[in-house]
């Protein structure tokens, strides 16, 4: 399967939501910059996507035992619920028939080991979604308020404009599908981030080979580099405890699944 194939016709024009405020949470992120686009984008699907072929994609549950993440209100573990939301959106996909479904990972132990830290485990993951073939990659995680218990709703990390510019349109399509959906769910809809990488690393770390300014968050950064766009589901706060009652439990996790089914198989056209 051809990484760079875009599979979905880029339709009407996004509304550009400037969001203040800070990033919370697993990613340790500060203030995102908005780049939300406006522009209508023409399809670029290539002439090649004959109906036979499949749509490859990679369910990534963020964190594991090893990199664990947010911890929630009463001790829920970020790493538990990211793979539960994984494993039943697996199955959801899997009912369609034009479409091949991988994971990251598949048990709470860090696929990896001998990767070393969260960076160096993110960029493994990302080179599994290359050597895989997939056409995206939807990384699952959930917030936390960094001590800010009111802190809530759901928002989507997207790749910036730069050196693979239509990813960031291609995030957007995808993740306002899914925000839509979570907001149904009774989510505050934070709309979408992306953040450019900080000053702070080693020179070549701060660009794309192009020389453009490249992604803070390692798998947004790594996904690019490997020619595979991403998005990052923040679904909700687990230190918020609102969010939490929609999250909690089999059959919230269930919901949270079915919503991101949902905007996956409606944006790639998935059929069974
Ligand atoms: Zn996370």
């Amino acid at each position: 399967m051809n990484t760079k194939k875009l599979w979905k016709k880029m339709t009407g024009a996004f509304v550009c939501l400037v969001m203040a405020g800070t990033l919370f949470g697993c990613e340790s992120g500060s203030a995102g910059t908005q780049t939300a686009t406006a522009d209508t984008a023409e399809s670029t699907e290539s002439a090649s996507a004959a109906a036979s072929e499949k749509v490859v994609l990679l369910i990534d549950p963020g964190h594991d035992s090893a990199h664990p993440g947010a911890t929630g209100i009463g001790g829920v573990k970020e790493e538990d619920l990211t793979l539960q939301v994984g494993e039943m959106l697996k199955e959801e996909l899997q009912q369609y028939s034009n479409v091949e479904v991988y994971m990251t990972r598949e048990t709470s132990a860090c696929p990896y080991p001998d990767a070393g830290g969260s960076v160096e485990d993110n960029r493994a993951r990302c080179a599994y979604a290359e050597e895989i073939g997939a056409d995206f990659m939807i990384s699952l995680h959930f917030n936390s308020g960094s001590g800010d218990e009111s802190a809530n709703g759901s928002m989507i990390l997207v790749q910036n404009t730069n050196y693979e510019p239509t990813y960031n349109q291609m995030g957007q399509e995808l993740g306002g599908m899914i925000l839509s959906n979570l907001s149904s769910l009774g989510f505050a809809n934070k709309g979408f981030q992306t953040k450019d990488m900080t000053d702070d690393v080693e020179p070549e770390q701060q660009t794309y080979p192009d020389g453009s300014r490249s992604d803070y968050y390692a798998i947004l950064h790594h996904a690019k580099l490997h020619h595979v766009p991403a998005v990052i589901v923040e679904h909700g706060f687990i230190t918020n405890q609102e969010d939490l009652n929609r999250i909690n439990g089999t059959d919230n996790l269930q919901k949270l699944a079915d919503a991101d089914a949902q905007a996956i198989v409606t944006y790639f056209g998935l059929v069974k």
